[in-house]
């Protein structure tokens, strides 16, 4: 990878739980401050039908109906970063899924203390940015 390879786009949603302890501020800090670009933004409520297929992957599981009832049960901040490797580099800034897990310096790490309010989502690959970005951004396509 030459560093002229295109910037990549990701999908991140600040959840329901960063936007009720007024950690919206310190999440977008982290990313503009890592040198990422915001493409676009916007304050929503996810709908029942927006998590069933934003959460597609996981719509079967155990952990499923308590994490839609959360995603749903307040406003959240969703937008797009890009920048080089954007979808690895939030990734790492974010930390693993269980905030008692995730590394220091993280921002579940930082500041989360849970495995289902952990603060953030962000895409996990190529495809599932794609596929998330046309969801939450179609005007982006
Ligand atoms: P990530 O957000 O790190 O990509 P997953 O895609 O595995 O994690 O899970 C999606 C979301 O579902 C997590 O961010 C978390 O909010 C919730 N979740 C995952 N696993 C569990 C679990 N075992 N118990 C409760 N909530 C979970
Ligand atoms: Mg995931």
């Amino acid at each position: 990878m030459s560093s002229n390879s295109p910037d990549e786009r990701t999908l991140v949603l600040i959840k329901p739980d960063a936007v009720r302890r007024g950690l919206v501020g310190e999440v977008l800090s982290r990313f503009e401050r890592k040198g990422l670009r915001i493409d676009a933004m916007v304050h929503r409520t996810m709908d029942a039908a927006l998590a069933d297929t934003h959460y597609a992957e996981h719509v079967d599981k155990a952990f499923y109906p308590p994490l839609k009832d959360f995603m749903t049960g307040g406003p959240l901040v969703a937008l797009v970063l890009s920048g080089d490797q954007v979808i690895d580099v939030v990734r790492g800034l974010v930390g693993a899924t269980d905030g008692r897990k995730a590394v220091a310096g993280t921002i579940r790490g930082d500041l989360s203390l849970s495995n289902r309010e952990n603060l953030v989502h962000a895409s996990d690959s190529p495809d599932s940015a794609k596929r998330e970005i046309a969801l939450w951004f179609p005007e982006l396509g």
